[in-house]
C-alpha cells in the first residue's frame, strides 16, 4: 500500500460540491432544505409527510468488537460503505451518525469524520460546531436547571401569599372577562388528582399543593451540562453567592451529550412528540413522593423552542460526493449511543421504492451504534427500535486485526512509544484467541434474530494468512459473511466486495426480537442483559439503586427499557478485563430515571458522567493556518 496522508489533508483536499446540488440530487424540493453555509443544510422534516406512501430502504446498523485504543474504524467503515454502495454501485445510500462532542474532540478520540479515504467533510465543520446542536441541548438542559434552583430559592424565601399568587398569575383571562386554568395547569392539577375546572373552586390546601413543588433536594437527579471534558465539575457547590441567603447546594455537571435532552433530540418522532418528551423529564421528587417534571416548573415549551431547529437532521456528504445524515450525538457508554430516529426515518424514505420500481432502484441506510455490539447494537434494538417501530435488515460488526489481538491478550499501548511486534507482524496465535470476541458479539447480535456481516477494516501490516484466519472465525460463529475492506485507503472502491456482501445478506428477510419484555420488574431486565450480553454471573444492586428502582416502580416508571451506563472497553464492568471475561458480578451503583426520553438508565462501577482529559489532550495538535485560516491539527 502507498501512503495515505493524514486525514485532515485528504478531507481538506477534497472541495465538496454545493449541499443545494446534493439536496436536488437526493430529490428534496427547495422548501424542505435549510441551508446554513455552502456544505450544510437542515432537512424539514415536513419530507417525511410527502414520502409517507414510499416502501423503506433496508436499514442497517453499524456495530463493532470491543474497543481498543487501537482504533477499530467503525466511522470510516459506515463512510467507506456508503460510498461503495453509492458512488460505486449506483444504489441510493444514506449514512447516518452522530455529530462528535467537542469533548473527545479535543480530548482523547480526536473527531469522529471516518479516515483515510472514507470521511464525512467538510471535516472540520462536521467535528466542531455544525449547525449548533450541541449548543441548543446545553441551552435547554441548563434552563431546565435554573428553573429548578430558582423555583426552590422562591418557595423557600417568599412569604405565605406566594402560592396564591403563582396560581393566578398563570390564569388565562377568557373573552367572559373571568380566568381560567392553562392547559398545563389542568395536566398537574390531573396528576395532584385535582379534577376541578373553576379556580375559584380551589381549597387553600389545594391551592398550596399545586403550587408549590415542595422538592426533596436529596431527590435532585437533573445537573447542569457542558461540551467540554471538564473534570472539575463533576462535583460542585452552587448558590454561594449572598445574594442565595445560604441555599447552597452540592450538584455537578455532565458532558452535554448525555444530557437527557440529548437523548431527547435522538429518540424523537416529531415536533409534538419532542415537546411532550422535553415536558415529561422528571428532575426530582418532592416531599410528598411526586415526580417533578419540567412541565410541572413551566418550563416545557421553552425547553422545545431551544430545540425546535435541531430536531432538523443535517445533511452534509462524502468525500465521493453521497449523502450523510449527521444528527444527535450521545456517547453509546453513558448514553443510548445512536444517531436520530428522524434522521433515520428521513433516509429509509429517501432510499425507499414507490410502487413499480425495480427492486434496483432500492437503497441501503447505514446507522451507526457507538462502541461495541455490547452498547450501541444492544441499545439500538432494545430502545431506539422500541420507540421507532423499525427493525434493521442487517448488521456490520467491524473488527480489525490489530485490536482482536489486543483482546487475545496483546499488550496495551503506550502513547509515544512504537507499537508492540505483535501488531505490526503476523501473528496468528493471538489473534486466534482475540477472535472470541468477535464471536461473543456476532452471538450476541443472532439473539435480537439480526443477520451479521463481518467487515474486517484492513491495515496496511494484516497479512493474508491473518485476514483468512478473521474471516474462517466469523463465519464459523454464524456470521452471515465475513469480508475484508479496504475503504480507508481506497475509499469506496476498496469496500466493494463489503457492499455486494451486505446487498446480498439483505436479500432475505431478518427475524428481529427484543431481547426483554418491557413489563419485567427493572432488576431483572437489568439482569438479562448483564447475563446474556455481557455474559456476567449477575448483578448486585447497592442500597441506593435498590432505593431508587422502588421508587421509580411506585411512580409507574417501572416498564421503561434499560440504557446501560458501562465502560466500552469491556464486555464487562472493568476496562481492564478484555476478550470474553467470565466469573464476574455487576455492581449497580445507582440508577437514574429519563423520564422523557424513555428509560432507566444504571450505572455499573465507577463509570463517570463527565470526562476528564489526560495528560496528552487532543487539542495540543489543533490550530489555525495564519495564511489560509483553514483548521490544522484535527484527526
Ligand atoms: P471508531 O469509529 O471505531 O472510533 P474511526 O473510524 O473514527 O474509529 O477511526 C479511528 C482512527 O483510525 C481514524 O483516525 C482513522 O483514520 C484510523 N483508521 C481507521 N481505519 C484505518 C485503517 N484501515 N488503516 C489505518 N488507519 C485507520
Amino acid at each position: 500500500l502507498e501512503k495515505v496522508p493524514s486525514d485532515i489533508e485528504i478531507a481538506m483536499a477534497q472541495t465538496p460540491k454545493p449541499i443545494a446540488e446534493l439536496a436536488h440530487e437526493l430529490g428534496l424540493h427547495p422548501d424542505e432544505v435549510e441551508l446554513y453555509g455552502k456544505y450544510k443544510a437542515k432537512v424539514e422534516l415536513s419530507v417525511l409527510k410527502r414520502l409517507e406512501h414510499r416502501k423503506n430502504g433496508k436499514y442497517i446498523i453499524i456495530s463493532g468488537i470491543t474497543p481498543t485504543p487501537l482504533g477499530e474504524g467503525k466511522s470510516t467503515t459506515t463512510i467507506g460503505l456508503a460510498q461503495a454502495l453509492g458512488a460505486h454501485l449506483g444504489r441510493p445510500a444514506f449514512a447516518c451518525v452522530r455529530q462528535p462532542s467537542q469533548g473527545p474532540t479535543f480530548g482523547i478520540k480526536g473527531g469522529a469524520a471516518g479516515g483515510g479515504y472514507s470521511q464525512v467533510i467538510p471535516m472540520d465543520e462536521f467535528n466542531l460546531h455544525l449547525t449548533g446542536d450541541i449548543h441548543a441541548v446545553t441551552a435547554a438542559n441548563n434552563l431546565l436547571a435554573a428553573a429548578l434552583d430558582a423555583r426552590m430559592f422562591h418557595e423557600a424565601t417568599q412569604s405565605d401569599k406566594m402560592p396564591v399568587q403563582a396560581l393566578y398569575s398563570r390564569l388565562v383571562p377568557t373573552q367572559k372577562g373571568k380566568r381560567e386554568f392553562a392547559p398545563l395547569m389542568i395536566k398537574r392539577l390531573q396528576k395532584l388528582g385535582i379534577n376541578k375546572t373553576d379556580p375559584n373552586e380551589l381549597t387553600p390546601e389545594e391551592i398550596n399543593r399545586f403550587a408549590r413543588l415542595d422538592v426533596d433536594p436529596d431527590t435532585i437527579t437533573w445537573n447542569r451540562v457542558l461540551d467540554t471534558n471538564d473534570r472539575f465539575l463533576r462535583k460542585i457547590t452552587i448558590g454561594q453567592a449572598p445574594t442565595e441567603k445560604g441555599h447552597e447546594r452540592v450538584t455537578g455537571f455532565d458532558i452535554a451529550v448525555a444530557s437527557e435532552c440529548m437523548a431527547v433530540l435522538a429518540l424523537t418522532t416529531s415536533l409534538a412528540d419532542m415537546r411532550e418528551r422535553l415536558g415529561n423529564m422528571v428532575v426530582a421528587t418532592s416531599k410528598r413522593g411526586e415526580p417533578i417534571t419540567a412541565d410541572d416548573l413551566g418550563v416545557g415549551g421553552a425547553l422545545a423552542v431551544l430545540m425546535k431547529d435541531a430536531i432538523k437532521p443535517n445533511l452534509m456528504q462524502t468525500l465521493e460526493g453521497t449523502p450523510v445524515f449527521v444528527h444527535a450525538g450521545p456517547f453509546a457508554n453513558i448514553a443510548h449511543g445512536n444517531s436520530s430516529i428522524l434522521a433515520d426515518r428521513v433516509a429509509l424514505k429517501l432510499a425507499g421504492t414507490e410502487e413499480g420500481d425495480s427492486p434496483d432502484r432500492v437503497g441501503y441506510v447505514l446507522t451507526e451504534g457507538g462502541f461495541g455490539a455490547d452498547m450501541g447494537m444492544e441499545k439500538f434494538c432494545n430502545i431506539k427500535c422500541r420507540v421507532s417501530g423499525l427493525t434493521p435488515d442487517a448488521t456490520v460488526i467491524v473488527a480489525t486485526t490489530r485490536a482482536l489481538k489486543m483482546h487475545g491478550g496483546g499488550p496495551d499501548v503506550t502513547p509515544g512509544k512504537p507499537l508492540a511486534e505483535t501488531y505490526t507482524k503476523e501473528d496468528l496465535v493471538t489473534l486466534r484467541e482475540g477472535c472470541k470476541n468477535l464471536a461473543k458479539h456476532i452471538e450476541n447480535s443472532r439473539k435480537f434474530g439480526v443477520k451479521v456481516i463481518v467487515a474486517i477494516n484492513q491495515f496496511a501490516s494484516d497479512t493474508e494468512a491473518e485476514l483468512q484466519l478473521v474471516r474462517e472465525q466469523a463465519l464459523a460463529a454464524g456470521a452471515d459473511a465475513a469480508v475484508v475492506s479496504n475503504h480507508w485507503a481506497e475509499g469506496g472502491a476498496g469496500a466493494r466486495a463489503l457492499a455486494e456482501a451486505v446487498i446480498a445478506v439483505c436479500e432475505s428477510p431478518s427475524n428481529f426480537s427484543f431481547l426483554y419484555d418491557l413489563n419485567l420488574p427493572i432488576e431483572k431486565k437489568i439482569e438479562i442483559i448483564s447475563k446474556e450480553i455481557y455474559g456476567a454471573d449477575g448483578i448486585e444492586l447497592s442500597e441506593q439503586a435498590q432505593k431508587q428502582i422502588k421508587t421509580y416502580t411506585s411512580q409507574g416508571y417501572g416498564n421503561l427499557p434499560i440504557c446501560m451506563a458501562k465502560t466500552q472497553y469491556s464486555f464487562s464492568h472493568d476496562p481492564k478485563l478484555k476478550g470474553v471475561p467470565t466469573g464476574f458480578t455487576i455492581p449497580i451503583r445507582s440508577v437514574r430515571l429519563s423520564a422523557g426520553a424513555g428509560f432507566l438508565y444504571p450505572l455499573l462501577g465507577d463509570m463517570q458522567t463527565m470526562p476528564g482529559l489526560g495528560t496528552r489532550p487532543g487539542f495540543w495538535e489543533v490550530g489555525l493556518d495564519p495564511d489560509t485560516g483553514k483548521v490544522v491539527g484535527l484527526f
